[in-house]
């Protein structure tokens, strides 16, 4: 059988190749410490996992839900982003639930991308960004975050013709995978670039709540103008220990434009592909979302967050200890390293996990 010719020509999926290759050694009986796809490993909060439960006994929860998200979800979404971001979102119209930042950017490119379209992408990036993009016949135009830009999107570098054909712009901060985090002023020149250019950001932002620096915006929303030509999309997986229970949101402002596309028309175009596609996150599952973003959820959390952020502190002194350069950790998971004695990233990767037993993700993945 043939598949879409688009489908035929998808590259691999970086993180099935690591799970192999953990699933190989552990074959042979051999335990890894794996810091490959970014699992959080530790117990999601007890307050969290009792909502689960009692969420899970009411029979009215086992129907479909509301597309868009329970209103008491997006309110205590909509109170969370002013009391931690210090940003105005309306529940009703702007905030929607996912079942997973990874869902909303896949199926993002489905709904904005027509076949030869072009979008915007960091290189390196979560590989959703491109894979999506084919997924709906467009292609990406990649912009390098290197060391000299201090792993920071360059819009300046991008050549005029790709600017003004391309539609959407991937952007996420902090970044996975070189840790890298954007100032406010930085973040103002994403939301000026999109504003000349008729695009449409895509902020991930499911690293938000590891932001220790009060001066760091959490939110592109705390740019005057990102409500005109910024999604965001956030995740409780990684704060909250919810990669498999799958909860994630979006903010999708009704001001939002692309092109010439009237204000609202983004929005519900939005809507129209969670109605059509998923029916938007489980009760149950929101139940659990709701107590994650209690005072004591938040609490617990914020705990566990500062736990990663000790790892991966330890990680980047212990590497610096041996003089190898790193970036990110501070306001990030994330640690991104210079392969020591020129080996590629694939090269050190095979190394790592055969002389230390640890996986990393190499960053031409
Ligand atoms: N965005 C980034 C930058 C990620 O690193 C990940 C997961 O690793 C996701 C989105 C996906 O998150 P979720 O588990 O909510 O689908």
């Amino acid at each position: 059988m043939k598949f879409a010719e688009r489908v035929e020509n998808l590259p691999p999926y970086l993180f099935v190749n690591i799970s192999r290759a953990i699933a190989a050694k552990k074959a042979q009986g051999i335990d890894v410490i794996s810091f490959g796809i970014g699992d959080p490993d530790m117990q999601t909060p007890a307050p969290v996992l009792d909502a689960l439960t009692k969420g899970s006994m009411k029979p009215e929860n086992h129907r479909y839900p509301e597309s868009e998200g329970l209103p008491e979800f997006r309110t205590r979404v909509a109170k969370f982003y002013k009391d931690r971001f210090g940003v105005n979102v309306n529940p009703e119209t702007e905030v929607i639930n996912l079942i997973g930042a990874k869902e909303g950017i896949a199926h993002t490119a489905l709904c904005f991308i027509d076949p030869g379209d072009i979008s915007i992408s960091p290189d390196p990036a979560y590989p959703v960004y491109e894979i999506g993009t084919m997924f709906a016949g467009g292609k990406t135009y990649f912009t390098t975050l290197s060391e000299q830009n201090k792993y920071l999107v360059d819009f300046t570098s991008i050549p005029t013709e790709i600017a003004k054909k391309a539609k959407t712009l991937w952007i996420n901060y902090p970044n996975n995978p070189t840790g890298a985090v954007a100032t406010k002023d930085q973040l103002k020149t994403f939301v000026d670039y999109a504003r000349e250019n008729k695009a449409v950001i895509f902020y991930d932002s499911a690293y938000a709540s590891f932001i220790t620096d009060p001066d760091l915006p959490r939110s592109i929303y705390e740019v005057d103008g990102a409500h005109d030509c910024a999604i965001e999309i956030n995740s409780f997986s990684k704060t909250a220990g919810f990669t498999g229970v799958r909860l994630a949101w979006t903010i999708v402002p009704k001001a939002c434009v692309a092109e010439d596309a009237d204000p609202g028309k983004l929005h519900a175009l939005w809507t129209r592909r969670q109605n059509t596609f998923f029916n938007g996150a489980s009760n149950v599952v929101q139940a659990g979302g709701l107590a994650v973003l209690s005072s004591e959820g938040r609490r617990q959390t914020e705990e566990q967050v500062a736990f990663y952020l000790k790892n991966a502190e330890i990680i980047a002194e212990g590497l610096r200890s041996l003089g190898i350069t790193t970036y990110g950790g501070g306001n990030a998971p994330y640690v991104w390293m210079k392969t020591p004695g020129g080996l590629t990233s694939w090269d050190f990767f095979d190394k790592l996990l055969e002389e230390c037993r640890v996986v990393g993700t190499p960053g031409s993945g």
